[in-house]
């Protein structure tokens, strides 16, 4: 099979014909999705930053999730083009790798924006993932999972090696796209619902529906290989990935906690925590696993705005909704 392995037949340059037209659409859907952070203003959210408006609580939750997005984005743009692009050689999901990678490059300078605008310290921002252990923690969790495939020996020869790849996979995708990015968005939109800071809501807003096709191009994929390699998923390693998702759950935990000690919004931290078991209990269907949490979704609002329906489910359908323009219509 071509996905992973080239040869005369499946040559990297030749991305016609088409094996994967999955991949083809996610490209599609990202084009559809074009914007830049410059595209809205932020007068409001300056004027609001540097008056009396906002409450410590809710300049404190502010604070943690550009903490936290502003170095995860560029973490997770290093891992498309220095690990996993490497690996996976079908020219059309290196083109929608090529892609991601783009709008990961939108959204680190998204947090430029916003570090500018508000007129932070670099260092304050981008020394958060240093500072602050509920966020290093995170960071360092999915790049504990990619160290095998960074290393500069390693070659995709035998079964472990396909799976070291799915555990990559898995982390950046399911775990910090999929899971670490969600209570973040759900206080940053919780927060434009009440009017406070609503140029950064908008900025997260798109961050959000580009995150969404990651997600459903992650999960796709790690799902193809599944199909081609079947013995790479062992029911010992769908277990092991079920680990993987119940402690990225425990890490967004203690993070929502931290960065929402108080009831905000009338929302308490532990609604974004149910908010995360509910996102986490998707991510576990997207992979064919059973759930974990049952938990119900706190936030009906964040479904409309996250349209998480997009994310079909890879084992019943393979179906991509088609944007309509690159204006953010939910
Ligand atoms: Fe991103
Ligand atoms: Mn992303």
């Amino acid at each position: 099979m071509p996905l992973l392995n080239h040869d005369a037949e499946h040559d990297p340059n030749k991305i016609l014909p088409i094996d994967y037209d999955w991949a083809r659409e996610y490209y599609r859907d990202g084009v559809a999705n074009n914007w830049v952070p410059e595209e809205i203003p932020m007068q409001e959210d300056i004027t609001q930053w540097n008056g009396d408006d906002l409450t410590d609580s809710e300049r404190q939750l502010v604070e943690w999730n550009l903490g936290f997005f502003s170095t995860a984005e560029s973490l997770t743009a290093n891992n498309i083009v220095l690990a996993i692009y490497e690996y996976v050689t079908a020219p059309e999901c290196r083109q929608y790798l090529l892609r991601q990678a783009y709008e990961e490059a939108i959204h680190t300078d998204t947090f430029i924006y916003c570090c500018d605008s508000l007129g932070f310290e670099p260092e304050y921002l981008y020394g958060m993932y240093d500072r602050i252990p509920s966020i290093r923690e995170k960071d360092q969790f999915v790049v504990d999972l990619t160290r095998n495939i960074d290393d500069p020996e390693f070659r995709l020869e035998d079964t472990e090696d396909v799976r070291d790849l799915l555990r990559d996979l898995v982390g950046f995708y399911v775990v910090m796209e999929g899971v670490f990015f969600y209570a973040g968005f759900a206080m940053m939109l919780a927060l434009k619902r009440r009017n406070r800071m609503v140029g950064i809501g908008q900025q997260f807003e798109y961050i959000m529906r580009d995150e969404s096709l990651h997600v459903g191009f992650g999960v796709d994929l790690i799902n193809q290989i599944r199909k081609e390699h079947p013995e790479a998923w062992t029911d010992e390693f769908g277990a092991e990935v079920r680990d993987l998702i119940e402690t990225a759950v425990d890490l967004e935990a203690t993070y929502a906690r931290e960065a929402c000690p108080e009831d905000v919004l009338g929302m308490g931290p532990e609604q974004f925590v149910e908010y995360v078991e509910h996102v986490a209990d998707r991510r576990l269907g997207q992979l064919d696993l059973d759930e974990s949490y049952g938990t119900d979704n706190p936030f009906p609002w964040m479904s409309e705005a996250v349209d998480l329906n997009k994310e079909k489910n890879f084992f019943e359908t393979q179906v991509t909704e088609y944007q309509s323009g690159g204006s953010l219509e939910w």
